[in-house]
């Protein structure tokens, strides 16, 4: 069975070089490791990305979310914040 790319649908990282109004224009984030954190946010100044596209979760490492299956993301979308300096995923949730 194919999987669904879940889309980015807010991210509050404003200073990341994919972010332009709270939307990701990234193609494809990963997100992960020990931390729920974006792995693709860049501080830079100068913009990148596909200003026409909304970006999506290419690749999450974070295997205790409930929503990661296989190292691939499939919650129907997700949402960034800004956290102490860091881009989190804000969907993540804990598997117990
Ligand atoms: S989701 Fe990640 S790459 Fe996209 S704008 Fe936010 S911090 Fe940047
Ligand atoms: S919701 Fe969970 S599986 Fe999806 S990107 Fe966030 S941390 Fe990864």
């Amino acid at each position: 069975m194919s999987m669904k790319m879940p889309m980015i649908n807010q991210c509050g990282m404003m200073e990341c070089a994919y972010n332009s109004e709270k939307n990701c224009h990234a193609l494809a984030i990963t997100v992960g490791g020990s931390n729920p954190f974006c792995d693709t946010y860049m501080d830079e100044a100068q913009k990148g990305g596909d200003i026409e596209s909304i970006g999506g979760v290419g690749a999450c490492k974070v295997m205790n979310c409930i929503h990661n299956s296989s190292l691939e993301c499939i919650a129907d979308n997700i949402q960034v914040g800004s956290h102490a300096g860091k881009a989190e995923c804000n969907t993540f949730q804990e598997r117990m």
